[in-house]
């Protein structure tokens, strides 16, 4: 069964087929033909993620899904959230968003945080949604060079190690995307 992953990042996308290769055909944006920006206008995970997965079901008439993710600081009442890619403008420099939080966190007392993903799938037609959390803290510098975003200064509760001095697969198990493309492939497998 075909289903397109809306999604221009390569990282995931194989990440994806491993889960998945073996039982789904998961297509590209590129292999579907579409390369087009896809629109992302909306103010919250949920409707972002819909938004994208909605655009190319009603363009390309293909099954497919779409995430969203977003980091959610209790003491800044959920920000960055939807607008973690470009908290710090719209360059989307990973280092300016850090540097933001950091600023925006300086003598508050209450670090907590989470990483909230958002799966929207369209198939045939019905939408199904899966969420995926991973609790912590943001750290005061930053630690570990590995994975990309805030990993740096995030710090998943229970665990010593930032998500930048995880390795890929430690950091899959227990972060938001990973449980919530867990989600995604219980529910596809018991419908193949
Ligand atoms: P996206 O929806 O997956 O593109 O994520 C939006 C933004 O959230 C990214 O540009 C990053 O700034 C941040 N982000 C998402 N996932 C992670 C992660 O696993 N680690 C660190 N930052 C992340």
């Amino acid at each position: 069964m075909k289903i397109c992953f809306a999604t221009n990042n390569p990282n995931k996308l194989k990440e994806i087929r491993q889960l998945l290769g073996d039982q789904f055909d998961i297509q590209s944006l590129e292999d579907i033909g579409c390369r087009e920006e896809l629109p992302e206008n909306q103010q919250t995970l949920e409707s972002n993620s819909e938004e994208k997965a909605r655009y190319v079901y009603d363009h390309y008439q293909v099954d497919c899904f779409a995430d969203d993710t977003g980091l959610e600081v209790s003491a800044l009442d959920g920000a960055p959230g939807v607008y973690s890619a470009r908290y710090a403008g719209p360059q989307r420099k990973s280092e300016d968003n850090i540097q933001r939080l950091l600023e925006a966190l300086k003598g508050k007392e209450d670090r907590t945080a989470q990483f909230r993903t958002l799966i929207t799938l369209i198939l045939s037609g019905q939408v199904h949604q899966f969420e995926g959390i991973v609790k912590g803290k943001i750290i005061t510098d930053q630690v570990g060079t590995a994975g990309f975003g805030y990993d740096p200064v995030f710090k998943p509760e229970g665990h010593a190690q930032t998500f930048a001095e995880m390795d890929m697969e430690t950091k899959n198990k227990i972060s938001h995307r990973g449980r919530a493309v867990q989600k995604l492939v219980e529910f596809l497998k018991k419908r193949s």
